[in-house]
């Protein structure tokens, strides 16, 4: 579904990505771990062509996503959750839901609405109350919900452990199985490995912007190197 290869990117003329290369397969959880600063976000900001990558190849479903604007491969069913979340404070659960939808154009979103409910029960009692009121884990749901309104085939997922407590945490974690469950396929960045592997199916470790190590989740958290470096174990 996802490939992304040779992925080399940056800031100015500071090269952050050394050649990325990783995939995602239709309704797989794939995650990449790694440190403060080891270029996640960088990662997922050139997947979803909000950064222009200085060499590498990204293809979504067969097409290719490189020099793709960023609201086209929403359309396409390429959806980010950055990690400020970037809700809309002042307005409403509700009203940041329905922005989620705004690329689907006129289409009726109250079928998207009871789902995005059903996967976060607390965001239907809270429908009415501003964004800014609600805690992180809300917020965090929130973000969630709204990238689901734009009907993703892939989610990308920008560390939405920050800021949350581990019962919050496994809360959302829960809620991205749900969601592949549904058929959305799901590229989670985390700095925290033990709740990422933990549902992956599979997973990188990205260090100083490059892949230095892959395989199944489950073997990564019994690996000795990522146990030391990213589990204090
Ligand atoms: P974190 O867990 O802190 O979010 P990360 O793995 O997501 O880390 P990135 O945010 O991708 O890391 O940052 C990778 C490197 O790029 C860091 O050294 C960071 O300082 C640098 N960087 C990030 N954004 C910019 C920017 N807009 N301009 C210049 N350098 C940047």
């Amino acid at each position: 579904m996802l490939h992304v290869e040779g992925l080399c990117a940056g800031y100015h003329r500071l090269q952050i990505l050394h050649e990325v290369g990783l995939r995602v397969g239709a309704g797989e959880i794939v995650a990449v771990v790694g440190g403060n600063g080891a270029g996640k976000t960088t990662t997922l900001k050139a997947i979803a062509g909000l950064l222009a990558p200085t060499s590498g190849t990204i293809t979504f479903d067969g097409e290719p996503a490189t020099g793709v604007r960023p609201s086209e491969l929403v359309r396409r069913g390429l959806v980010l959750v950055p990690e400020d979340r970037a809700l809309f404070g002042p307005l409403t659960v509700a009203e940041n839901l329905r922005m989620g939808g705004w690329t689907r154009g006129r289409q009726p979103l109250e079928e998207d609405l009871e789902q995005v409910f059903e996967l976060f029960p607390i965001l239907a009692e809270r429908r009415r109350q501003p964004a800014e009121t609600l805690s992180g884990g809300q917020q965090q749901m929130l973000a969630i919900g709204r990238a689901m309104m734009a009907r993703p085939r892939l989610l990308m997922l920008d560390e939405p452990s920050t800021g949350l407590s581990p019962k919050l945490t496994w809360a959302v974690l829960e809620a991205v199985q749900r969601i592949r469950e549904r058929g959305v396929a799901v590229l989670l960045v985390e700095q925290n490995a033990a709740h990422a592997l933990g549902i992956a199916d599979r997973a990188y470790v990205l260090e100083s912007g490059s892949i230095v190590l892959t395989g199944q989740g489950r073997e990564l958290v019994r690996d000795d190197r990522v146990r030391a470096a990213y589990l204090g174990l």
